[in-house]
């Protein structure tokens, strides 16, 4: 096990920043001085209990944050700073809530079946403006901007730092593109273990955020940051393999069968089946804000596709689908948007396809039609949920889900979006005075 005083000597780093992600996907940090963390490394970092927004009261105890050593890095653009992702443990016990666990249980799980989940995802985000009200190139105006390549090069200083460090830290980076909307890019690095891809998306994220101020601009993830233009997805593509991490079960040769014939194993297809069959329930993690929802479900935007879903449907290599099995032995599911929490996410991905294979589920037909021109013909297809309200009760109502999470989180997780739901319904909107006034 990596000895963090050892680590702070051999690197020059003078502070750790002990970091937490919260049940909205924020992280919370503490920043240790090198000479305090021997202790740190045994006792973690104390933070008070209801400021952590982990659903805790002011008279709980002091929640501590305990680094996991492994995911030790040096900040490439403060180097005498080191992040270090950590567990969240009170009184001895871990607190069933925290992400980094509830997606550690989820891996243990899988582990048990003999399984070993690996992921990649395509974290989109929006540069913008300091104020975050519009985007930050003013020449960034084309009707059709994906994979604009002057439009890129305007924001080169910004893409290729980022992409450097990644380098840098040996993540295998291997592209970087101008999005589908103006002002949005997208930068793609090697698929790895659920674990790490969870860490380094926390990473990216904060990383991201922190380039950008550094050039004056403003990064967001918001799924629907513009109103009009493509929404940040946040797609993950998954593939299951031997617990050594050595063969891909879930790549089967091409044979009978409508997922043989695209290269996916039975397991595939049944860990498919639970991430079909628990899709609406889902959406309550993997698209977590009110704003989440103007992504899906959306109208066509003025590139002419939002490239999201809205129907729990499934497909080959077509990307109007929520799950595209895009070749053999993985696939994408297109529904999570930038706003997911990253390990909230992979756990609910785990948690569904484990429920598959436990119940040999059908990934059900699977429709090979342009889902936005010819959508409205499958009628037997359930719809997304339209709203948070909407995939929060879709999401209580999946006792099956609720209890693989762990009933505390699930009951921690609901009440606080409630509370999110709730208050956002309770603003007072112009659009209810337009509408209303005069009735
Ligand atoms: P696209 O835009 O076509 O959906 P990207 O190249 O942007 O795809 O992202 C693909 C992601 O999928 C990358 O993170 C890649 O490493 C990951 N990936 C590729 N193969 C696998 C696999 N077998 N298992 C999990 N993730 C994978
Ligand atoms: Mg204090
Ligand atoms: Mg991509
Ligand atoms: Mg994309
Ligand atoms: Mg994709």
């Amino acid at each position: 096990m990596t000895d963090l005083a050892e680590f702070a000597r051999e690197q020059g780093i003078k502070y750790f920043m002990i970091s937490y992600t919260d049940l909205f996907g924020g992280q919370r940090a503490k920043l240790v001085p090198a000479q305090a963390i021997s202790d740190m490394q045994v006792d973690g970092a104390g933070f008070a209990g209801f400021a952590t927004w982990l659903d805790l009261t002011p008279a709980h105890p002091d929640m501590l944050a305990v680094p996991d050593p492994s995911t030790a890095t040096p900040l490439p653009w403060k180097r005498d700073v080191a992040w270090v992702a950590a567990n969240c443990v009170m009184e001895g016990e871990e607190v069933e809530q925290a992400p980094r666990n509830v997606l550690r249980r989820q891996i243990a799980a899988a582990a048990e079946h003999g399984l070993r989940v690996k992921t990649g995802i395509e974290a989109e985000f929006f540069l913008l403006t300091p104020d975050g009200l519009t985007i930050s190139d003013p020449a960034d105006t084309a009707e059709k901007p994906c994979y604009d390549q002057q439009a890129v090069m305007r924001r080169y200083d910004v893409i290729a730092e980022i992409c450097d460090y990644m380098l840098e830290m040996g993540w295998g980076p291997y592209q970087n593109d101008h999005e589908d909307a103006n002002g949005q890019f997208e930068m793609n690095w090697e698929f790895a273990d659920a674990l790490v891809t969870a860490d380094r998306h926390s990473f990216f994220k904060f990383m991201v955020k922190s380039v950008a101020e550094k050039h004056g601009l403003r990064a967001t993830f918001m799924p629907k940051p513009v109103e009009g233009l493509t929404g940040n997805g946040c797609h993950a593509h998954i593939s299951v393999w031997d617990i050594e991490g050595k063969t891909n079960v879930f790549a089967a040769e091409k044979g009978a069968g409508q997922t043989a014939e695209l290269g996916l194993s039975e397991q595939g297809a049944h860990f498919l089946g639970g991430i079909m069959k628990h899709a609406e329930a889902l959406a309550a993690i993997t698209n977590p804000t009110v704003n989440s929802y103007k992504r899906i479900n959306a109208p066509r935007t003025l590139s002419g596709a939002t490239w999201a879903p809205n129907t729990v449907t499934w497909t080959g290599n077509n990307r109007t689908h929520m799950v595209r099995v895009p070749g053999p032995g993985r696939f994408e599911l297109r529904l999570p948007d930038g706003a997911a929490n990253p390990y909230l996410m992979q756990a609910v991905i785990i948690a569904a396809g484990l429920s598959g294979i436990r119940s040999k589920a059908d990934p059900g037909p699977r429709y090979d039609i342009d889902m936005y021109a010819e959508g409205h013909k499958i009628t037997d297809a359930p719809k997304l949920p339209l709203n948070l309200l909407d995939a929060i009760r879709y999401y209580d109502a999946d006792a099956e889900l609720k209890a693989m999470l762990g009933e505390d989180f699930s009951a921690s997780y609901m009440k606080m979006k409630m509370q999110e739901w709730n208050s956002f319904v309770s603003h007072f909107s112009n659009w209810e005075r337009q509408h209303t006034l005069d009735i």
